[in-house]
């Protein structure tokens, strides 16, 4: 075991589980963070007002159908089973998501049965889209054009700052349409919320004598140069100073506000319509069911297209960006001694259970490189 000299920029996801994972195989490990706390955009606090566990960069609900991932965040966290209900408010109503059959009936003022429901939405749908390319086609294709106006277009433009027309087929695809009652979010096998927060659990992955965190510093890439090699997690335009531009980002702005009681009633309520300027509004408490809390904090989500200052959410890979993109890549296919991982290294809109998949995968095959005495990949992932 030679045990090298590693730097994880970024106390992140991506940094802590491949931090981890090195220096259980004995490598020395420093994780910086520009930020005062480790778990990036996860990153959860407790109000010291009201008590309630704050998801300070908006809402994270764990899912995965990763068996090893989630026997992974099970290592370092208590996870208490919690099932993501969405709901929406749109014309004065409220509906349930993602679109089931209740949002459907509802809706229509029907009472569909399953068939009844599934050749309803059929006879709406535009069949003659056989391969959607865009999310409007894709809308248009599965739900037809009303459920398309009510729930997708209005809440799309507000989110993407664009038309429906001009984004991808796979933002949409991240939705089901369900023709039974299940109104859980997600479809996958695992859902939990960690008991005492992300930060807590990304905390205890760092928390191993091979690592040395250093938060509320930035490094530069000349300073990097001193580690025998870099897990990079911060935006990849930025390794390069932004020299050939910047790549396109949403950014959310939260306005804060509290409230004495239950607010919503629920975690996450949407708002389909552009005329409501916010997205959707989450009432934190609702994340944790199993603590209770008199007092409320919540968020009103508003999302725009990010600026030099602001934090980068979510990466917007259109045309433009697709090309910027590739050039980033090339040039990072040059450099040495560097791996670019995770959401903001690849410029990709990546789940968390995907990140940390990503970054055991990451973490094995640097492993593997480093023991053959190869160069180590400079991604791991193809970003384009
Ligand atoms: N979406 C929508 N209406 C909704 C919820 C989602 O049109 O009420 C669209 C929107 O374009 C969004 C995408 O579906 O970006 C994916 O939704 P998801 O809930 O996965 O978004 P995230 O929680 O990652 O922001």
């Amino acid at each position: 075991m030679s045990g090298k000299t590693l730097l994880m920029v970024g106390a992140g996801l991506s940094g802590a589980v491949i931090g981890r994972h090195l220096a259980e195989l004995g490598h020395r490990v420093t994780v910086i963070d520009a930020r005062a706390h480790v778990g990036g955009n996860c990153h959860t606090e407790r109000d010291g007002d009201t008590g309630v566990m704050v998801h300070i960069y908006g809402p994270h609900i764990f899912h995965t159908d990763d068996a090893e991932v989630w026997a992974y965040v099970n290592r370092f966290a208590r996870f208490i089973a919690y099932k993501n209900r969405v709901k929406t408010t749109v014309g004065g109503k409220v509906y349930s998501l993602p679109i089931n059959l209740h949002t459907i009936n509802q809706f229509f003022g029907t009472a569909m049965r399953p068939d009844e429901a599934r050749a309803f939405i059929e006879a709406q749908a535009d069949t003659t889209i056989d391969d959607p390319q865009t999310f409007e086609d894709q809308a248009l294709r599965f739900v037809g054009p009303d459920l398309y106006e009510a729930f997708f277009k209005g809440y799309t433009w507000k989110q993407w700052g664009c038309s429906p027309n001009k984004l991808p087929a796979s933002i949409l695809k991240r939705l089901p349409v369900r023709f039974n009652y299940d109104d859980n979010y997600f479809a996958h096998r695992f859902q939990g919320m960690p008991e005492n927060g992300y930060t807590a659990m990304i905390a205890a992955i760092l928390d191993h004598p091979g690592i040395t965190v250093e938060l509320g510093r930035k490094v530069s890439r000349a300073e990097a140069a001193a580690w025998d090699h870099v897990f990079y997690s911060g935006p990849l335009d930025g390794w390069f100073d932004y020299d050939i531009g910047r790549l396109g980002y949403r950014t959310l702005d939260f306005e804060r506000f509290t409230y004495a009681g239950d607010y919503q009633g629920t975690a996450v309520m949407n708002y389909g319509e552009v005329g409501v300027p916010y997205t959707r509004i989450t009432e934190h408490k609702h994340f944790s069911p199993w603590e209770s809390h008199e007092g409320s904090v919540l968020y009103r989500e508003f999302s725009r297209a990010c600026g030099p200052d602001d934090i980068p959410y979510y990466p917007i890979r259109l045309v433009d960006e697709r090309e910027m993109l590739g050039d980033y890549v090339e040039k990072a296919r040059a450099e040495r001694g560097v791996s670019f991982v995770g959401r903001l290294g690849t410029y990709r809109y990546l789940d968390m259970d995907v990140t940390i998949r990503e970054a055991l995968d990451a973490a094995r095959a640097w492993a593997a490189a480093e023991a053959k005495g190869d160069e180590p990949p400079v991604f791991f992932v193809a970003p384009v």
